[in-house]
């Protein structure tokens, strides 16, 4: 039976709210690099996709020009999915390691993936408003996802994305810096809004991988904690607190 968070996907995927990203998409659909000459790019937004009964949320910054938005799935082809997939399987949220295609059987347990903007820009540099005009598709899917009590956005400007969202969702925020490893809880005084854990990952693109800023044990630090505090509670932390690493 299809979902209220089906439905939002399907709505993402007919967006065209950005023109300076929907230009650039439809590019994609004559010119390709060589190696991926036999592909049918998806070239349209991406929806997000995983568990949808999930505890983990993870958050992307935008869809690779040659990975998500040419198979359709975020992280899919691209060496930043690798390590994601990779850490997802390692530590019991994912059937497999890798995916390449859309459809090819890989799938989530207790974890979602969604982005900051659902379409690839250019330079991997989204404006400003174009985060703003996808903004209401993140907030909609933090209402939907009802069992999320740990989100991980990957990079800095994701966790500065997602910290915003989740100020406009009326949780309060402590004062928190972006570094890896590091994690906070936020909560709210709404009390239908839970506590949430929010862990820091530097973003696992290849300009940190390949110079060593972000090592698999340190990726694996954070899937580590993402299993430990997915698994509790966050309602006994106090507000804001730093937690270890
Ligand atoms: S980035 Fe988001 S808001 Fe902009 S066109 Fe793509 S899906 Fe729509």
């Amino acid at each position: 039976m299809e979902t209220e968070l089906d439905r939002l996907q399907e709505t993402v995927i007919r967006c065209r709210k950005c023109p300076r990203l929907v230009a650039y998409l439809k590019e994609f659909k004559t010119h390709k690099p060589r190696r991926f000459r036999d592909w049918d790019y998806w070239a349209r937004p991406l929806p997000s996709f995983g568990d949808p009964q999930g505890r983990v949320l993870i958050v992307g910054l935008a869809p690779a020009a040659h990975g998500g938005n040419r198979t359709g799935r975020m992280f899919t082809g691209d060496r930043s999915g690798e390590w994601l997939f990779g850490a997802l399987h390692e530590f019991g949220f994912a059937n497999r390691p890798n995916s390449s295609r859309r459809d090819d059987g890989f799938a989530l347990t207790d974890c979602y993936i969604t982005a900051t903007i659902r379409c690839a820009p250019p330079g991997n540099k989204p404006l400003p408003e174009e985060i703003e005009n996808c903004r209401p598709y993140f907030l909609k899917e933090l209402d939907l996802l009802k069992n999320v009590n740990v989100i991980v956005p990957l990079g800095q400007i994701a966790f500065t994305q997602t910290l915003r969202s989740l100020r406009l969702k009326g949780y309060e925020i402590p004062a928190v810096s972006f570094g890896h490893g590091r994690s906070y809880v936020v909560r709210s005084p709404n009390p239908e809004l839970k506590a949430l854990s929010l862990i820091v990952t530097y973003h696992p693109s290849q300009q940190n991988t390949q110079t060593g800023r972000l090592t698999r044990p340190m990726f694996h630090q954070v899937f580590r904690k993402m299993r430990e505090l997915g698994q509790g509670s966050t309602t006994n932390k106090a507000e804001g607190r730093r937690c270890r690493a």
